[in-house]
């Protein structure tokens, strides 16, 4: 092996990921005073969070009546009751506090007549316990909410003396023998320095792995880094085979139209011209959740309705709103409809299909950001010295089924409570644990293997292989035997890839080896995500099992646990376990929390 130099860097706290859940985090750790560094692999404001348009949700009340009861009852039914409960509770109490942070931070959002923030309606989100119409509780600037939050935050963190270390990418954690984090290792993009981040607390917040398909709404950085360090680390992962597809990708592109357009008042049609969405959902139509719509546009297409020459797409309307509103209010959709469609939004309908947008799985975690470490004895197990928060960790407060505008405020209440709970366990005053060496090495000898890797399979093959065999067999609706093959598939897949081929050997801007180190974080998350699905016997919010058509409380509201072993570095099989779902909420009925009967689970109709 190539001998690796490296400089190394002390911190308090390290921050993996500059996206809304590493910057809101790192902003945190640095108020408080905690020595924080923020390690990115691309600029803070180019995170995928910067995309994110339509909003952020909050109880407000700013537009009509709401109740942050009404909104975790919207969670935990749009989890299909997979969310853990006191999670939940966290999100939906804490979430009108973390919305006014960020507008006194600063974030320009949109304003009523009177001056308070605006709001819109979003899928799922309702009043009276899902008795009452729909609520406008999504707080939104313009179709730009993740754009000016990501700002905001940035220009806050720096304020604060946050240090950020940017291109720099995180290869591997750094975990005593006895399993606790104490850094990471990183290689610095742009000069090949490499470098060795020692920390008390290490907060993974690298973002979802929408790439390992063929179709996604998310930037082609969101290859779930972090998932992979802790699968290789050993630790589990969860939930992840429940895959978020977007009603409103752009058909052919993939590009996302927000939730906000049928937000303010857009609707769907087949080739009938039929707003299908009444027959399915007749209570809130085009407003009900992402996997229902999903699932109804994927019926209406396999029944022979969907529009186009090959009647395989659906109808996105919009040219009866007012062209003001369309300006004001969903500027940056009315220019992606017109380069991505080629169509004026203001005259014809966007051609949409439903596309990979969001991983509800991820890296296990309390609702204070801290890594799980599940055992048959101690379910809640903490990893020591890890957290992880964003899309790249599980709470878990979208369960089965996210709601639209849930992981803005997911990025920033649990960012939030990250940094509470790392001011409580974080000495500023104690020494830096003593690095494993043998952790460091074993991370460069695994970069040093791929950099110098001269298999028969390019990595943009094997990519390529793997995003097809996920589109394909772990798809809006799955069977029993397009799973069966699907793993198949993805266990031959991931077999190859100790035969990578990587042709070039320098350090400096070498998105080759970049891509491949990227391509072996992907897989585990992949392979977790097919295994985890072919073992669910039941349909449960985004997993939508044809085979076993009904939900099983009895048998499945457990959280599926996939960790990765392999007999080298890169190779990867999948054990399964499970953990229960938690059920209780944080405060009784007494304390003003929520009845254990309003929240039970029943049959999810909309
Ligand atoms: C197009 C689109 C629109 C969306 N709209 C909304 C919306 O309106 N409302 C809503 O609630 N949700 C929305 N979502 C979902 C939401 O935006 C994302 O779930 C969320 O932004 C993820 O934020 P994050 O901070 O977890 O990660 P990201 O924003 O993806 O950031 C990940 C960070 O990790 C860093 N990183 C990753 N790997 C490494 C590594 N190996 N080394 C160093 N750094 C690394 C990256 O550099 C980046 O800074 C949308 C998503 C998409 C794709």
């Amino acid at each position: 092996m190539a001998a690796y130099e490296y400089e190394t860097h002390e911190y308090d706290v390290v921050v993996v990921g500059a996206g809304g859940a590493g910057l809101r985090a790192t902003l945190g750790m640095a108020e408080q005073g905690l020595r924080t560094a923020c390690v990115t692999k691309v600029f803070p404001t180019r995170s995928h969070t910067v995309a994110a348009q339509g909003g952020i949700a909050a109880s407000l009340s700013n537009m009509g009546p709401d109740h942050w009861q009404w909104h975790m009852y919207d969670t935990v039914k749009g989890s299909d009751w997979l969310g853990d409960t006191d999670a939940m509770e966290y999100l939906a109490r804490e979430a009108p506090k973390a919305v006014y942070e960020l507008e006194h931070y600063g974030v320009p959002f949109s304003r009523t007549e009177e001056g308070k923030i605006y709001q819109r309606p979003f899928g799922g989100h309702t009043t009276e316990f899902g008795e009452g119409p729909a609520v406008q509780r999504t707080c939104a600037a313009a179709d730009r909410t993740g754009h000016a939050i990501l700002h905001t935050l940035y220009g806050q963190s720096l304020k604060n003396n946050a240090e950020f270390y940017i291109e720099y990418f995180a290869i591997d954690l750094i975990m005593s023998e006895d399993g606790q984090c104490q850094g990471v290792v990183c290689w610095k993009l742009d000069d090949g320095t490499m470098h060795v981040f020692n920390a008390k607390m290490v907060v993974l917040a690298t973002g979802g792995y929408g790439r390992a398909y063929f179709s996604a709404t998310s930037a082609h950085t969101c290859t779930g880094d972090g998932g992979g360090m802790v699968a290789r680390a050993g630790l589990a992962l969860q939930d992840m085979e429940f895959v978020q597809f977007h009603p409103t990708g752009i058909y052919g592109s993939g590009c996302l139209i927000t939730e906000g357009a049928r937000g303010e008042g857009g609707y769907l049609t087949n080739a009938e011209g039929e707003r299908f969405m009444e027959r399915y959902a007749p209570q809130y139509k085009d407003l009900a959740p992402r996997d229902y719509v999903s699932r109804s546009m994927t019926m209406e297409i396999r029944e022979g309705r969907g529009v186009g020459g090959e009647g395989d797409h659906i109808h996105l309307n919009l040219s009866h709103l007012p062209a003001e509103a369309l300006h004001e209010r969903l500027p940056g959709i009315s220019e992606s409809a017109k380069i991505f469609a080629g169509v004026d939004v203001t005259k014809e309908p966007i051609p949409v299909l439903p596309t990979v947008h969001y991983n509800m799985g991820g890296i296990p975690t309390n609702y204070w950001g801290q890594v799980l470490d599940p055992t048959a004895e101690d379910p809640n197990r903490v990893v020591p010295g890890l957290m992880a928060v964003g899309e790249a960790g599980c709470a878990s407060v979208h369960g089965a089924n996210r709601l639209g505008s849930n992981s803005l405020i997911d990025l920033v209440v649990f960012g939030r409570a990250a940094a509470i709970k790392a001011g409580k366990v974080v000495n500023p005053d104690e020494p830096n644990p003593v690095l494993n060496q043998a952790s460091v090495d074993a991370a460069f000898e695994r970069f040093d293997s791929l950099r110098y890797a001269k298999g028969n399979v390019a990595t943009a093959e094997l990519r390529l292989e793997m995003q097809k065999t996920m589109q394909r067999d772990a798809a809006v609706f799955r069977t029993a035997k397009t799973l069966a093959e699907g793993v198949e598939a993805m266990t031959e897949i991931a077999g190859k890839l100790d035969d990578l081929q990587v042709t070039d050997r320098s350090l400096i801007w070498n998105s080759d080896l970049m891509e491949t180190l990227e391509l072996t974080n992907l897989m585990p998350n992949a392979l977790a995500t097919i295994v985890g699905a072919e073992a669910r016997k039941e349909s449960r919010g985004a997993h939508a099992h044809e085979d076993h058509p009904t939900r099983d409380d009895e048998k499945w509201r457990v959280h599926t646990l996939a960790r990765a072993h392999g007999n080298t570095v890169n190779t990867i099989h999948i054990n399964l376990s499970y953990r229960p779902v938690i059920v209780d909420p944080l405060s009784t009925e007494d304390e003003g929390g929520i009845s254990l009967k309003k929240i039970a689970p029943k049959a999810r109709t909309f």
